[in-house]
């Protein structure tokens, strides 16, 4: 039986349903701060519960079974993390710590945990393999590096066996139409763009124009959900199969800047996107743009969806149709 802590949210609920699809034993564990009870499945069990909830931890493993655990809970906020540290140290953090100590003293001794291209910060201008430095920016990627640095630790005097999987820009939605991005308030670049689309915001701001970039707006790599749900599963398989803990990353390697995004999404939408440019976000790299070689090699990982345009028409099949998110429109 697999725990999916935050497995609600965004990317967990499009992971228990590839894990769901694929007759997997799954069990949701999430707080529903901002996780939707409408994601989970039918017939897959939900626990409401917290990460610091070390007993609650314990009581679930035992009753399902749980013999590993993917990781998603956390706030993943780049621009909130920067002006709320203490949110993001006391929950990402101290959370995780509390989730290992449980999973240890129930001998759950599977996690594949959700890292991100935040702990890199800038790299420059080439493709990030998981070897290049990393040196976050933003409060939100020091908070996963520390959790990686974790893991290593507990690896080494605990056994627990890990994988983390550091994503660039996760996007899209589920190909059956029932599950995709629903933040409140918003604030991800393409379910933004969408609502502007939608008729639910007058324009998109674009978050400086000045960067060392070839059109000085942010450059970012984007990658399906589906295909981020597909890398945890095989990372999980890699584990139980004796599998040496690791890192890889999660991206298509091809970098958009914030003004190509949104020249796709009108493509894709048909319509006018206006636009305004205000200033820089506080803890944003330039470019990161993933080298996803490793997990490609090892696990014979591949994304289905490829191209931006793909990514923006799978979102757009979601937003267009759910203009209020889980919310009745
Ligand atoms: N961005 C923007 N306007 C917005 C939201 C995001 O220009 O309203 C930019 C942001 O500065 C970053 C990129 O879009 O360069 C992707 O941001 P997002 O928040 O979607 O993901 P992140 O890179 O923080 O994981």
């Amino acid at each position: 039986m697999i725990l999916v802590t935050g497995g609600a949210g965004y990317i967990g609920s499009h992971c228990v349903r590839e894990l769901q699809e694929r007759g997997m034993d799954v069990v949701v564990y999430d707080n529903l701060v901002t996780g939707h009870i409408e994601s989970v499945p039918n017939g897959v069990p939900f626990v409401k519960g917290d990460i610091f909830d070390v007993e609650l931890l314990r009581q679930t493993f035992r009753k399902y079974g749980v013999d590993s655990v993917i990781h998603f809970a956390a706030y993943s906020l780049v621009g909130e993390s920067m002006s709320n540290p203490a949110k993001y140290y006391h929950n990402n953090v101290a959370g995780t710590l509390a989730l290992l100590d449980a999973m240890i003293a129930e001998k759950v001794g599977y996690l594949v945990f959700s890292s991100s291209a935040a702990t890199y910060g800038d790299c420059g201008n080439g493709l990030i393999t998981e070897d290049s430095p990393q040196n976050p920016t933003s409060v939100y990627g020091q908070t996963k590096l520390m959790m990686e640095q974790f893991m290593q630790d507990y690896d080494k005097a605990y056994g627990l066996k890990y994988v983390a999987l550091r994503y660039f820009n996760a996007a899209g939605a589920h190909r059956s139409g029932e599950i995709g991005e629903a933040h409140n308030p918003e604030s991800h670049l393409i379910p933004i763009i969408l609502q502007v689309a939608n008729g639910k915001r007058d324009h998109i701001g674009i978050f400086g124009e000045d960067y060392p970039t070839p059109d000085g707006t942010c450059v970012r790599d984007y990658i399906h959900i589906t295909d981020l749900a597909d890398a945890h599963i095989r990372a999980l398989d890699y584990l139980k199969q004796g599998g040496k803990s690791t890192h890889y990353n999660l991206g298509n390697g091809n970098g958009f800047s914030v003004k190509e995004v949104i020249d796709m999404t009108e493509k894709v939408t048909g319509l006018s996107i206006k636009r305004a440019i205000e200033p820089r976000r506080a803890g944003d790299p330039a470019t990161l743009v993933a080298s996803s070689e490793k997990i490609k090699r090892e696990l014979g990982w591949k994304p289905q969806y490829d191209s931006l345009e793909s990514i923006i028409s799978s979102a757009w099949k979601w937003h267009s149709s759910h203009k209020n998110g889980y919310d009745k429109d």
